[in-house]
C-alpha cells in the first residue's frame, strides 16, 4: 500500500518544508516538492501540517490505584489518544513489592498485547530496590525496558528512600538506562495531610494544599543531588511548580543532566479547580494543581529547553464511583486525570496559537525530544526511513473539548467547554489510516511493543 500525501507543509522540529509525502508500507519512503508517482490513494493536506505522530511517555492505562483501577485500558486509551494526534505511547508497569521486575512487565505486557492500538513501550516502576532487582534492570534494558521509575513520594506503596533511589542511580549509569523521578517529600506531605483531616479540612482542595511546592522542590533538588553524585543523568516526571523548576533550571546551568517533563493540567488548570466542593475531586492529581500564576513559568521553561518533554500522565478516574471513594476524605480520592487525547491539540492551543513558541519547538515537546530521550529513532519526525506514523494537523480547525465528545473511558473532561485551537484530521499509524476526521479506522492488537534503545538523554 502506498499513500502519497500532497500540498502539506511538513513541520519537523528542525525546519518547517513545503513537501508532499509518499509512504510505502509502514514507512516513509520518499519527500519532496511536487511528487509525481504511482500511490493507491492521495491524501491532499493543503493547508494542513504533516507533522509526526505524537508521543505520550507517561500514561498510566489500567494502572491499579487505590482500591480501583484507571479507567481506560489499552484498547480504549490509545484509541482515544489516536484521536488526538498521537501514535505512541509509553506506559508504566508495575514491579509487584516483594516480587520480581519480570512479574510486573510480564502482567502488563498482557494487559497490552492484543489490545493496543497504537505502538507502545514500557518504562518499569520500580517498587523495591534489592540486589536481585538491581540486576535485573541491566536485563531489561537489554530488552528494550530502558527506564525505570521510583518514587520519592507514597510512603508504603512506591516510595523508595535515599539510599534505595542512589543505588539504582549508580546501577543506571552501568546499564545505560535512565532514571525517572516522582520528586515529592512524601513522608512530610503525609504529616500535613493527615493534620488537615484530622482537622476537619476533608475536601479536596486540601490534597493541593497539603502539598506544598516546596516539597515538591526539595525531592527535586534532592533526586538531582543523588544522582549527581553517581555520575547518572535524571529524569523528573510530571513537575508542576516554579520552585521545582528553578531547582532544574539550576542544576542545568550548572552543566548537569538533569532533564524534566511537564503535563497539560499544569499548564491549564490551577488549585481553584480543586476548590468547587467535592467537584474539585475531578482535578486530584500528584503533584497536585498549584496556584495559577506557576503556569506562565512552566511555558517559559518549555520555551527555554529547562523542560523538555510534555506528556499526560494519563490515569482517568470516573466521578461517579471512583473519584467518589475519597468523598468526605481527600487522601481516598484516586489520584489522576484523564488527557492523553487532549494533550497535542492543547499544547497547541496554548503554544504556537497563543503566539508562546513556535511549531517546530511544538513539534520538539510532543514527538522528537519524546523519541530521542526515550530511545525511538524510528519515531519523532517525518524523514525518509522512518515509521510513517504521521498527523495531518489543521491549525485552524476549532473544536470545543467536552466528555461527550471524547474518546477517553472517563465520565468527565479537566476541559470541559474549552475552545481549542487546531486539531488531527488524519492519522496514520505505520503507513495504516487508523483516524479519519470522526472516523476510527484503527484497531485494536494494531500496536506492537517496541523494544527501545538506550537513553539518549545525553544526546541534544
Ligand atoms: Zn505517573
Amino acid at each position: 500500500m502506498r499513500t502519497l500525501i500532497k500540498n502539506g507543509t511538513v513541520l519537523n522540529a528542525d525546519a518547517t518544508t513545503r513537501a508532499d509525502v509518499l509512504v510505502d508500507g509502514e514507512t516513509i519512503a520518499m519527500l519532496g516538492t511536487d511528487l509525481e508517482v504511482a500511490a493507491d490513494r492521495r491524501i491532499d493536506a493543503a493547508d494542513k501540517w504533516v507533522i509526526p505522530g505524537a508521543i505520550d511517555v507517561h500514561t498510566h492505562m489500567e494502572l491499579p490505584f487505590g482500591g480501583t483501577f484507571a479507567k481506560d485500558t489499552f484498547e480504549t486509551g490509545t484509541r482515544a489518544a489516536a484521536f488526538g494526534g498521537t501514535t505512541t505511547i509509553i506506559d508504566f508497569a508495575v514491579q509487584p513489592r516483594g516480587g520480581s521486575l519480570r512479574q510486573g512487565l510480564d502482567a502488563w505486557m498482557e494487559k497490552a498485547e492484543g489490545n493496543a492500538c497504537i505502538d507502545y513501550g514500557f518504562h518499569m516502576i520500580v517498587s523495591d530496590v534489592r540486589d536481585d532487582v538491581l540486576s535485573e534492570m541491566d536485563t531489561l534494558v537489554e530488552e528494550g525496558v530502558t527506564t525505570f521509575k521510583l518514587f520519592t513520594a507514597y510512603p508504603g506503596v512506591f516510595l523508595s528512600d535515599d539510599g534505595a533511589i542512589f543505588r539504582a542511580l549508580q546501577q543506571s549509569t552501568r546499564n545505560g538506562g535512565l532514571i525517572m523521578m516522582h520528586a515529592e517529600n512524601g513522608l512530610a506531605i503525609d504529616v500535613v495531610a493527615n493534620q488537615n483531616a484530622t482537622t476537619g479540612n476533608t475536601d479536596p482542595y486540601f490534597h493541593g494544599t497539603s502539598r506544598s511546592p516546596i516539597m515538591e522542590a526539595e525531592a527535586t533538588n534532592r533526586v538531582i543531588r543523588l544522582a549527581e553524585v553517581a555520575g547518572a543523568p535524571v529524569y523528573i516526571v510530571h513537575l508542576s511548580s516554579r520552585h521545582a523548576l528553578n531547582e532544574v533550571r539550576r542544576a542545568r546551568d550548572e552543566g548537569l543532566p538533569a532533564f524534566a517533563e511537564t503535563c497539560p493540567q499544569y499548564l491549564f488548570l490551577s488549585l481553584d479547580d480543586l476548590g468547587n466542593g467535592f467537584e474539585g475531586s475531578k482535578f486530584v492529581c500528584s503533584p497536585p494543581l498549584r496556584p495559577a500564576d506557576h503556569q506562565e513559568d512552566l511555558w517559559l521553561g518549555l520555551v527555554k529547553d529547562d523542560l523538555q518533554v510534555v506528556s499526560t500522565d494519563h490515569c482517568p478516574f470516573d466521578f461517579h464511583g471512583q473519584k467518589e471513594l475519597g468523598r468526605g476524605d481527600f487522601r481516598k480520592i484516586p489520584n489522576g486525570l484523564p488527557g492523553v487525547e487532549d494533550r497535542v491539540d492543547l499544547l497547541h492551543h496554548g503554544g504556537p496559537a497563543a503566539g508562546r513558541m513556535t511549531p517546530n519547538r511544538w513539534v520538539e515537546v510532543i514527538s522528537a525530544a519524546p523519541a530521542r530521550m526515550f530511545g525511538l529513532p524510528q519515531k519523532g519526525a517525518v524523514a525518509v526511513g522512518l515509521d510513517a506514523d504521521l498527523v495531518i494537523y489543521d491549525p485552524n480547525r476549532r473544536r470545543t473539548i467536552s466528555a461527550k465528545t471524547h474518546h477517553m473511558d472517563v465520565d468527565y473532561s479537566c476541559y470541559e467547554g474549552l475552545e481549542v485551537t487546531g486539531g488531527a484530521d488524519v492519522v496514520l499509524s505505520r503507513g495504516k489510516i487508523i483516524v479519519d476526521g470522526d472516523e476510527w479506522l484503527g484497531e485494536r492488537g494494531d500496536g506492537r511493543f517496541l523494544r527501545r534503545q538506550r537513553s539518549g538523554a545525553f544526546l541534544r
